[in-house]
């Protein structure tokens, strides 16, 4: 049995391979950090990682992960209703909350998990979930595992949305969800606008987090905070893997009912198993530290202003962008593997991104900004955009 379909495997992965979409991985053998070195000996400079606070390793969170390891052990092997909840994990949940101005939180192995048991619990084929097409694909799975009637409206579109809320006013009960930061341009929902509609046509709002808590707003609140909306939303969905600490972990906090709801319902909660009591108690100690000072924020967004405004004045074509992420087009997905080919051999670390992970002739390079990153490493990445950009006839 297994000879035929080895060979169908292997007829589809040469299909990957011919259509250049093949994902090979780059092994690391340092810390995760804005400088970090290869297992051929290479250093380069990383722009591409979700680091964007600069705290996948920082000596505070590491400390906190360790003396935990010490007083709370390394795993729990419970799902947390069972014997799973220490009070690590009730701290970072009321942290999180906190955080966020939200009265609850609960958390998950991934924001993937999150997502994924988020919509099921909540709504039945009586209801409407009118989500962006541009969301997360935790977000579309979640919401196929859920009976409710979706509608689709075009990327951060007021006018569909619009359109859609009106369709959906054939449900009981509706729930707009977006993505704060979609994560290929970089752009920021106009959740302003969203929450606007929402209240026009009775519904509810989810946010997704991931790619804007700790990057966007002054004090990294997220986009509730860059459009002083805070509290306005009903759920919010986020995670410890990006700019939180970068280690694992997901969280959906918001009303208290719908945690609540959440803690008996949903799926992936209670049948997976806790996050490690040192993920909890790093994640506590990052939300103190985002509490206490301002200063990685300031860092961040100074990086990103100063790296955008060099590549625009050397004629970079680069995707509006209020985030952390800078995307440089190139239309074309080979231009934007060889650029990125010649970046690594400079010592910069980026990504080509290409169909059928952007649209077909919308190729381009992703950067990511971080804290972590000194203005010396800036210089050098703008420095070898502009020698690659010029070589590759890209700009003047
Ligand atoms: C990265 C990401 C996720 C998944 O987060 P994990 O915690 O890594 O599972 C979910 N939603 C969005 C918008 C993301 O960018």
């Amino acid at each position: 049995m297994y000879t035929d379909y080895k060979n169908h495997l292997t007829s589809v992965l040469n299909e990957i391979k011919e259509a250049g979409l093949y994902k090979n991985e780059r092994i690391i053998v340092s810390p995760q950090g804005a400088e970090i070195e290869l297992n051929s000996g290479q250093k380069v400079l990383n722009f591409c990682a979700n680091n964007y606070l600069g705290l996948s390793n920082n000596p505070s969170l590491i400390e906190a992960a360790k003396t935990s390891l010490d007083d709370h052990g390394y795993g729990m092997s419970s799902v947390r209703f069972i014997c799973g909840t220490t009070d690590l994990h009730k701290e970072l949940e009321k942290k999180i909350a906190e955080f966020f101005n939200t009265e609850d939180t609960i958390l998950y192995a991934a924001c993937f998990d999150a997502n994924g048991g988020v919509f099921e619990p909540l709504l039945t084929e009586e209801d409407a979930i009118i989500s962006d097409a541009l969301n997360h694909a935790s977000i579309i799975d979640g919401v196929r595992l859920c009976k409710a009637v979706r509608y689709r409206y075009e990327n951060a579109d007021m006018a569909d949305l619009e359109k859609q809320l009106q369709l959906a006013r054939a449900q009981r009960f509706r729930l707009v969800v977006t993505d704060g930061v979609f994560s290929m341009d970089g752009n920021v929902a106009p959740l302003d606008k969203i929450v606007e509609l929402a209240n026009k046509y009775n519904a509810m709002v989810m946010v997704d987090e991931s790619h804007s808590a700790g990057v966007v707003g002054k004090t990294g609140r997220g986009v509730t905070e860059l459009y002083n909306i805070t509290g306005k939303v009903e759920i919010i969905t986020g995670t410890l893997g990006k700019a939180f600490g970068g280690a694992i972990g997901g969280f959906t906090t918001g009303k208290k009912e719908i945690i609540e709801i959440l803690r008996q319902r949903s799926r992936p909660y209670l049948f997976s198993n806790s996050i490690p009591p040192m993920v909890a108690a790093a994640g506590i100690r990052m939300i103190e530290m985002m509490t206490e000072t301002n200063v990685l924020q300031d860092k961040l967004h100074w990086n990103a202003e100063y790296f955008i405004t060099a590549m625009t004045k050397l004629g970079f074509d680069i995707k509006p962008t209020k985030s952390a992420i800078c995307a440089v087009m190139l239309y074309d997905a080979k231009l934007s593997q060889e650029f990125a080919a010649k970046l690594l051999k400079e010592g910069i670390y980026v990504i080509g991104f290409y169909y059928p992970v952007v649209p077909k002739g919308q190729a381009r390079i992703r950067v990511q900004l971080s804290a972590g990153h000194q203005k010396s490493h800036l210089d050098k990445a703008i420095g070898a955009f502009e020698k690659i950009g010029k070589d590759l006839g890209v700009i003047n």
